[in-house]
């Protein structure tokens, strides 16, 4: 029965194994060929040792780099350092060869040529970690909300409302695009689509999120979202995952809490069960990583208002892309700013004019800002936005009608029936795999990115 390498690597020398992979290298001499075997189930490869008293030079022949083979043999001490054990090979059987022309035949390609390969990369050292350490982080996120009664509530990808009232929504239709059904007046007749009416790729959970905790209590969402938003950066993606849990009774300082709590359990769990992947970014690209992962878990995330950020923006001396006064949306470079010049500590923005963020966020007593937070992080920016939600009804309903919102009544059922204080935010699953592989672009943390002018297989 075929063992992963990675159970093989914690086995005790002196036993027979039956190991499965792709070759990441040959080298030898005319006594001995030593091959290096990685099956995906971890960075470490098994180092097999063909003796070439046993096999000949034919047999190996089709041994090169990126081959499939299956061998059985014993597990002895190995004699070379690097690794501790490695597999005397008895017997080989071959299942695929791989032609000279394998665009992965040597170390060091650039993540441009290796996202132009992006059906093959998974099979790079990079790529694996980097995909073994968003599979812990996925389980860590289940993990902490189960472990904490909250329920895994599925919200819909294809909807009917669009959370923030604003565009960048992609649209999904079955009519005929070359000759679309109008009206009278002739605008689109949407009535004549599939459902009847205009449906879009959901950008966020959240609203259908709401009817959820306004019930279960605790609940949370993990699933794909889209924006049509043409945003070229190493932080945007068309299509991420979201993770967007809804708390009643959570008022803005429970949400920060959890937020807080959850963003360390969730780098905390990568460290602790993915060391191996994180040791190699961390010494293949960016020898900071594993300091500044074990520095969040650390240390307190800095509050504070923003207004007092925006003072710190103001007197910062600094010449930004963007001005900054009081009442823009900030940009990443300020909220780096922020967060790796002035506090060099994860910061939570609260309390933003109204203006900027959306309609449903409790409006503070001052009329002008809302209890919105936004949690800053290193190297990414804005890795979570969330509030405390509007529970009351008048004050929601003039939001909506402010914002010209309409078909909005089963959103504001829940404030007529039974309102009660609610928190919730989104974290971006891709910002978060960016920061604890310490990648430098969020294409390269999902398996196939999704982003303006890119759509491949
Ligand atoms: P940004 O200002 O960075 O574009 P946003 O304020 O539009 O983000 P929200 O609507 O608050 O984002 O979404 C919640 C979280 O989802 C963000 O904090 C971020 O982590 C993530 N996110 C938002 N847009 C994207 C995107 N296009 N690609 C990847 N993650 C995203
Ligand atoms: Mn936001």
């Amino acid at each position: 029965m075929r063992k992963t390498i990675k159970d093989i690597l914690k086995e005790a020398p002196g036993q027979k194994v039956d190991v499965k992979g792709w070759v990441r290298t040959r080298r030898g001499n005319k006594n001995v060929q030593f091959v290096a075997l990685n099956d995906g189930s971890t960075i470490n490869n098994l180092q097999i040792v063909f003796d070439l008293s046993k096999f000949s030079e034919e047999d190996l022949k089709p041994i090169t780099t990126g081959s499939s083979i299956h061998v059985e043999g014993e597990l002895v001490a190995s004699q070379g350092s690097g690794q501790n054990v490695e597999v005397q090979a008895e017997k080989l059987e071959v299942y695929g060869t791989s032609p000279a022309d394998y665009p992965l035949q040597k170390k060091g390609h650039s993540m441009e040529f290796l996202r132009e390969k992006a059906h093959l990369r998974p099979r790079t050292n990079t790529f694996g970690a980097v995909l073994r350490i968003r599979h812990a982080l996925a389980y860590a996120v289940h993990k902490f909300f189960n472990d904490r009664g909250f329920y895994y509530f599925h919200t819909p990808l294809i909807t009917a409302s669009d959370c923030e009232g604003a565009g960048a929504q992609f649209q999904v239709t079955t009519m005929p695009l070359n000759d679309l059904p109008k009206t009278e007046d002739g605008n689109i007749d949407y009535s004549k689509d599939f459902f009847g009416k205009m449906a879009s790729l959901t950008v966020s959970g959240q609203l259908e999120g709401e009817l959820g905790a306004t019930a279960l209590g605790l609940i949370y969402t993990f699933g794909p979202t889209f924006r049509a938003e043409n945003s070229n950066t190493p932080r945007h993606l068309s299509e991420f995952w979201m993770i967007e849990p809804e708390m009643a009774f959570y008022e803005i300082d429970d949400n920060m809490n959890l937020a807080e709590e959850f963003i360390k359990y969730c780098v905390k769990y990568a460290l602790d069960n993915c060391y191996d992947d994180i040791k190699f970014l961390n010494d293949h690209f960016d020898p900071e990583l594993i300091d500044r992962l074990k520095f969040v878990i650390d240390n307190d995330f800095v509050r504070l208002s923003y207004g007092e950020g925006i003072e710190i923006l103001e007197k910062s001396g600094k010449k930004f892309e963007f001005p900054v006064h009081w009442g823009v949306d900030l940009a990443s470079e300020h909220e780096r700013y922020l967060v790796e010049e002035h506090f060099k500590k994860p910061v939570i923005l609260t309390d933003y004019p109204k203006e900027i963020k959306a309609f449903y966020m409790k409006l503070n007593d001052d009329g002008k800002t809302v209890r919105a937070m936004d949690v800053l992080f290193p190297k990414i920016g804005e890795i979570i936005g969330g509030s405390q939600r509007e529970e009351n009804y008048d004050k929601l309903m003039s939001r909506v009608k402010e914002m010209g919102l309409e078909g909005m009544d089963w959103y504001l059922d829940t404030r007529k029936y039974g309102t009660v204080p609610h928190s919730g935010f989104g974290l971006g699953f891709e910002r978060l795999v960016l920061f604890v592989t310490g990648m430098q672009n969020i294409r390269d943390v999902i398996p196939f990115p999704r982003y303006p002018k890119a759509c491949e297989y």
